[in-house]
């Protein structure tokens, strides 16, 4: 158990320097001026990696309480808000919406694909009343990536404010949140910065800050209230004590990130040397289109049980991947190359268990998923 590589979409592998990081000595972050410029530096770092001059918060909570939060403190009951929906994630937004009362209208696209922006301009073009949009840049459980800066360019149009789910792709693709004009984006810490589950990030524009706080209700929720983190730093007041030392491992892994230079880089060189094997062989990519740099979605063949691979694979192999979701579960399979995960000797050593794996368990592969893979990355 001890050397099994960990190589689901989230949480990813943590490196040695940020698990230290999470044993250094603590202060009381409630009190201790120097925690407030600490936390104010690590948010710098990341408004460097998400492109913006925007705030930046970071909250104690795995990735899900970033999404409640933002619906928590932008809805007030009867706001129309516009569910942009080509995977699970991005529908489970409605669910979100819905709890707090919006007036939620569900644009379905396929699931097997990016977002079309044209089709999308022209359902605007006839409803756009919408006080904001949300979507997901990279739907975790089919590895599809949306284009985010062409989707809230057509949302700017109309003045309807973005919330963009991007826990799975920050980090492992380039963001530009200031030039595409996203109002929030919301980040996880156990995805593509490779730091322990724990923190949610966003970063929230000047119109989404009136929103939150031109409100006529209360925000139905404390932990989920935005207006709360208006004006720590200047106040030196957190609406409740951080985790400090989940915030230590976040900012060694920025370190490591933005030393990087070659990050996004070796996410696409190595995520398309995945897909190429794939290709290649007698196994399916389930994407159409739209393949995220962070994740690959492999249809498992008719023959194959998820349950028997994934045994064979973490205890004959010491690997682990991860199934997927909600109507794609048995149906999919899962590698995420995103962050501490993403290099050529891990994806070497995931191709070859899944490789023999399938072979163990009576399919007929008809190519080496590994070798092709090193050939393409040589
Ligand atoms: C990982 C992830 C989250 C956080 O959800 P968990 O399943 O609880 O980890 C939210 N959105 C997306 C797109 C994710 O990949």
């Amino acid at each position: 158990m001890s050397d099994l590589l960990i190589m689901t979409p989230g949480p990813t592998e943590v490196s040695e320097e940020v698990r230290r990081a999470m044993s250094k000595k603590i202060t009381n972050p409630d009190l201790d001026p120097e925690f407030f410029d600490f936390y104010l530096g690590v948010s710098s770092k990341l408004q460097q990696v998400m492109k913006t001059k925007n705030d930046v918060i970071i909250m104690s909570g795995e990735g899900i309480l970033g999404l409640e939060s933002a619906c928590a403190s932008l809805i007030e009951p009867g706001d129309k808000v516009l569910v942009l929906d080509n995977g699970i994630f991005g529908r489970g937004f409605a669910d979100f919406a819905d709890l707090y009362g919006a007036d939620v209208t569900r644009w379905e696209f396929p699931y097997d694909k990016e977002i079309n922006i044209d089709e999308l301009e022209s359902k605007l073009a006839v409803e756009n009343d919408f006080k904001f949009a949300t979507f997901v840049h990279c739907e975790t459980p089919t590895g599809i990536i949306n284009n985010a800066g062409g989707i809230t360019n057509l949302l700017n149009k109309y003045n309807i404010l973005s919330v963009v789910d991007s826990v799975s792709a920050i980090g492992g693709v380039p963001i530009e949140v200031d030039k595409w004009g996203i109002d929030i984006i919301l980040g996880g810490s156990q995805k593509c910065l490779s730091v322990p589950p724990g923190l949610t990030f966003m970063s929230v524009s000047d119109a989404a800050w009136d929103a939150v706080n031109n409100r006529e209700t209360v925000v139905r929720g404390y932990y989920t209230n935005l207006q709360l983190w208006q004006n720590w730093y200047e106040e030196k007041y957190f609406p409740y004590t951080q985790a400090i030392s989940d915030i230590y491992a976040l900012d060694a892994a920025l370190d490591k990130w933005l030393a990087d230079e070659e990050i996004f880089e070796r996410h696409n060189k190595i995520a398309s040397a995945v897909r190429t094997a794939i290709n290649e062989s007698n196994l399916n990519l389930y994407a159409e289109n739209g393949y995220s740099d962070t994740v690959t979605a492999i249809e498992i063949p008719e023959t194959i049980e998820y349950q028997e691979l994934n045994q064979l694979m973490t205890e004959s192999y010491n690997v682990m991947i991860a199934a997927s979701l909600g109507k794609f579960e048995n149906k999919l399979i899962r590698i995420g190359h995103m962050g501490e995960n993403c290099y050529e000797e891990k994806l070497y050593r995931t191709l070859k268990a899944f490789d023999h794996s399938l072979r163990d368990l009576g399919f007929d592969l008809n190519v080496e998923l590994h070798k092709i893979f090193i050939n393409e990355m040589n």
